[in-house]
């Protein structure tokens, strides 16, 4: 490395060329790019908080996690009208902090359990519409009947959608103490899942929302930015990024109620927490 010695004879002579060098990098890296136009725009919006909506299936089932076809496209066109941003689960906490590119209402849509009516319902739409969403796959639950498959996720991804993981059998993982068993549930899929789809995967949904003090710290430490729960309420500013409290659509939620979920954050008076 002649670098020192360079700049020990030639101090300004150096500057010009480091210039050279960053211009050049961010024009040849499109990351690098957007990661420079998403500095640019750090100090244009303020922090608020976000609504982060958790579906289930969508099509005709048994009980509440099921939300019709047709109410489901209802309130995809609702929000496309009202010109909200779908933001990815990995953008919420840009929002929450007064960061990124994200100006007017935005919404982070999040799919729990890998359905397959994810890739045939959701997934079209979405796209259609210019929208992203989160779905948290429960590894050891893809393929199987009922379930996305490997390749579906993979569309899925390339086409825009972002993954997170809802461990790898959907165990309570606050009953167990096995250290073994909570790698296996929380750091393997990970691995897994970025392995396999070549993304980086930065979010954890509890099964059944069961979360501890002692599981979020597993999770943090098994290198995910945050968790999502199942407790009611918007992700508030100033709130612990492992404890994001989403907002549940049913399926007997009429489209009036729809909006009222999506009209104040303290809807369900909750905390920062
Ligand atoms: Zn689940």
């Amino acid at each position: 490395m002649s670098l020192p010695h360079a700049r020990k004879s030639n101090p300004v002579g150096l500057r010009p060329a480091a210039m050279f060098i960053v211009v050049a990098a961010l024009s040849l890296c499109p990351e690098r790019a957007r990661a420079w136009d998403f500095v640019g725009h750090q100090a244009l919006v303020r922090p608020r908080p976000v609504p982060i909506l958790m579906y289930h299936e969508v099509g005709d089932g048994p009980n509440q996690l099921y939300v019709r076809t047709s109410d489901f496209e209802a309130q995809v066109r609702w929000l496309a009208e009202e010109r909200y941003t779908t933001i990815p689960i990995s953008g919420v906490r840009a929002v929450l902090a007064g960061r990124g590119d994200a100006k007017g209402r935005v919404v982070a849509l999040t799919f729990d359990d890998g359905y397959e009516s994810h890739y045939s319902k959701v997934y079209p739409l979405l796209k259609e519409m210019g929208m992203t969403a989160t779905f948290f796959v429960i590894t050891e639950k893809i393929g199987r009947p009922g379930y996305l498959s490997w390749d579906e996720l993979g569309e899925m991804v390339r086409g825009g959608m972002e993954v997170g993981c809802h461990s790898a059998t959907h165990r309570d993982l606050t009953r167990t103490r096995s250290s073994a068993t909570i790698d296996y549930e929380v750091s393997s899929p990970k691995a897994v899942l970025e392995r396999k789809l070549g993304v980086s995967v930065g979010y954890f949904c509890y099964p059944s929302g069961k979360n501890s003090a002692a599981l979020r710290e597993r999770v943090k430490r098994a290198g995910y930015l945050g968790g999502v729960t199942t407790a009611p309420g918007w992700a508030l500013v100033g709130g612990d990024p492992y404890l994001l409290r989403r907002v549940r659509v049913s399926r007997s939620d009429t489209m009036e109620a729809f909006k009222r979920k999506l009209e104040d954050p303290w809807i369900y008076g909750g905390s920062v927490r």
